[in-house]
């Protein structure tokens, strides 16, 4: 019997956690997390669930302590672990970005020229000044970033904006946007066959759900004279459901269509005679 399980190392608490576990649940995967636990067991899927600190995930992963994990790009980035990155997940975006206070006489990049900046991302920090030709001292510390130019530790930050409410409120203004992150799932480079054949489940799992939340169930009631003409606009996954109805002369159309479409067919398939238009969610959708 196999009793191969795999590691995976997600977030304990903040920003990705809630998601991260929203994604595993839509996966099917079962297990019950509470805020005292560090690691959990899957019921129904071959997987151990670690719930660590975001920065310290890349490392754990490179080690083979975890097999995978699931965390911003910024971590991964920062830590520039060997780890693969297996998917972008799309969730959990922000920025990383440089900010002065309002009253810092900012024209472009050369104002930080000499200048202290306080940051929790020294590595990609010093990337993005040493390609801009910026010589400034960065002064790495660990969290309440924003604080560091009121209370005269630094002339500016560099620090994760999300909706900005952060700077506004500490006086701060955006100059600079130097990386974009979303969030992550990577994995060691050295996984045995097993846990492959495991990551590979997982992974028609998870496309499913992307797939599914980037796709909308539509039925509509359409005149016998347009079912070709409303077809065409709608092929779905193969091609439409056509079933008649009970009155005569009408059927009705069944198909799938992509989200940033959608709009644009409802207003084509109206002027082709559709009515009655029904749109549902998609839960999964395995092609
Ligand atoms: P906001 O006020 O929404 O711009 O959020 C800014 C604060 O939240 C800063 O203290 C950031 O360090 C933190 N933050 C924003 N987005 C993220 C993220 N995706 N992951 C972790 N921390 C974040």
């Amino acid at each position: 019997m196999n009793k191969t399980v795999i590691k995976l190392a997600i977030q304990k608490k903040g920003r990705l956690s809630e998601k991260t576990i929203e994604l595993l649940k839509n996966c099917g995967i079962k297990f019950i997390s509470n805020s005292s636990s560090l690691k959990t067991k899957a019921f129904n899927f071959p997987m151990e669930i670690l719930f660590l600190r975001d920065d310290d995930i890349p490392g754990y992963v490179a080690d083979g302590v975890a097999d995978f994990g699931i965390l911003g790009m910024n971590e991964i980035d920062e830590k520039n672990k060997n780890v693969s990155i297996i998917k972008k997940l799309g969730f959990s975006k922000c920025r990383l970005s440089i900010a002065v206070p309002n009253d810092f006489n900012y024209t472009s990049i050369h104002s930080l020229e000499g200048k202290k900046i306080a940051t929790s991302y020294p590595v990609i920090l010093k990337k993005f000044l040493t390609e801009n030709n910026v010589s400034a001292e960065i002064h790495e510390i660990g969290g309440s970033v924003e604080i560091a130019p009121t209370i005269g530790l630094t002339d500016a930050i560099c620090d994760l904006v999300s909706t900005g409410g952060t700077l506004l409120s500490n006086g701060l203004k955006e100059v600079e946007v130097i990386y974009k992150s979303e969030s992550a799932l990577i994995g060691n480079k050295n996984l045995s066959p097993e846990k492959q054949a495991i990551l590979d489940k997982w992974m028609l799992r998870i496309e499913a759900v992307y797939k599914a939340q980037n796709n909308k169930y539509i039925l509509m009631n359409v005149p016998n004279s347009s079912i070709e003409a409303v077809s065409k606009l709608l092929p779905g996954m193969k091609s439409p459901t056509v079933i008649p109805l009970r009155e005569e002369g009408w059927s009705s159309v069944h198909s799938v269509i992509n989200q940033d479409d959608f709009w644009e067919i409802i207003e084509k398939v109206k002027r082709e005679g559709a009515e009655g238009i029904l749109v549902c969610p998609i839960e999964q959708m395995i092609l």
